[in-house]
């Protein structure tokens, strides 16, 4: 079936505060869409797709092992339907699948994940997918099914990169599929290593449309601090001037080469965070869906504060 543009019409009826910084919602069950889409959310600025492969309860290698990519395919593409459906027209970034091991040893008893010292240093997002890339494809094959069904509102989000070659080979195992990146289809990528942040304007140069900051993971990565381990919670902070200055230097060159850039770490939702990120110039801020309300206040906030400065400037 054809999309529909039912979100602008949901967005009407929310009648949301102006803000010209973007706010969209985090996405991770296809359930929860509607309920996204009736914040008023400008999109989803990030697709998670661990649950949706978690639920299926087969693991996504078995499914290439048997020889049943069809039906991997098929999964993918109906659950991410029901989103790209909700927010039609509104941009929807898909992100490729970001499995830790620890998280997908209950699929299938563990016999498809390694046992990992460190599964946070480890095998997981595009490093992964690159290792198994029939999964990717089977995720861009999804992604393309739709796209020739109406569905241009979907984008592709890499998780987890380190090298600009990552990008590259990505793009190229999507071209295979014949959907072409950054053409057909908004092409973008997750910064949540510093490396990546560091390097970002080598990763623009590979042609990318969109970057989204993931500070909770980019918060662990430059802390040396597991997010998940209670005993050095209390040095974890999105405000430590190292992380952000990782943004801030992020934002900053992708507004220069006029590539969106966006945020959908738990940072988007803090309004001290928030506040700097659109004086930096982020493009949009998605955050959980119960948050999208009071985000979009913070950021109308920021945003009039920003108009208020440089105008008493002037006067000045
Ligand atoms: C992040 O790392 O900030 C992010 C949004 O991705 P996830 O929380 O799924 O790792
Ligand atoms: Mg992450």
């Amino acid at each position: 079936t054809k999309p529909e543009a039912t979100a602008d019409v949901v967005a009407e009826s929310v009648a949301p505060i102006i803000t010209v910084t973007e706010v969209k919602a985090n996405v991770s069950m296809p359930e929860a869409a509607t309920k996204a889409a009736a914040t008023g959310a400008d999109g989803v600025g990030l697709l998670r797709t661990e649950h949706l492969m978690l639920t299926a309860g087969v693991h996504p290698g078995k499914f290439i092992a048997e020889g049943r990519e069809d039906e991997l395919i098929n999964t993918i593409a109906e659950n991410v339907m029901i989103v790209a459906d909700a927010f039609y027209p509104k941009p929807v970034w898909y992100r490729t699948l970001d499995a830790p091991t620890d998280e997908f040893i209950a699929l299938d008893g563990g016999e498809n994940e390694p046992r990992e010292h460190n599964p946070m240093l480890g095998w997981r997002g595009i490093r992964r997918e690159l290792d198994q890339p029939e999964i990717l494809k089977c995720e861009f094959k999804a992604i393309k099914k739709l796209y020739d069904q109406g569905y241009t509102n979907l984008g592709i989000m890499i998780p987890l990169s380190q090298h600009p070659d990552e990008l590259r080979k990505a793009k190229a195992l999507c071209e295979e599929v014949g959907l072409r990146p950054h053409k057909d289809i908004d092409f973008g990528m997750m910064v949540e290593i510093p490396a990546a942040a560091l390097t970002i304007e080598d990763y623009i140069d590979v042609g990318i449309d969109f970057v989204s900051l993931g500070t909770n993971d980019l918060t662990q990565y430059t802390l040396a601090v597991d997010r998940n381990n209670e005993f050095v919670a209390k040095h974890y902070t999105e405000e430590h001037p190292a992380v952000m200055k990782l943004i801030e230097r992020t934002i900053k060159k992708c507004a220069e080469a006029g590539v969106k850039c966006s945020i959908c770490g738990q940072a988007g939702s803090v309004p001290r965070i928030v506040e700097k990120l659109v004086s930096y110039g982020i493009s949009s801020v998605s955050s959980n869906t119960d948050a999208v309300a009071e985000v979009r206040k913070t950021v109308a906030r920021a945003e009039q504060k920003l108009i208020l400065d440089a105008a008493r400037k002037r006067l000045e």
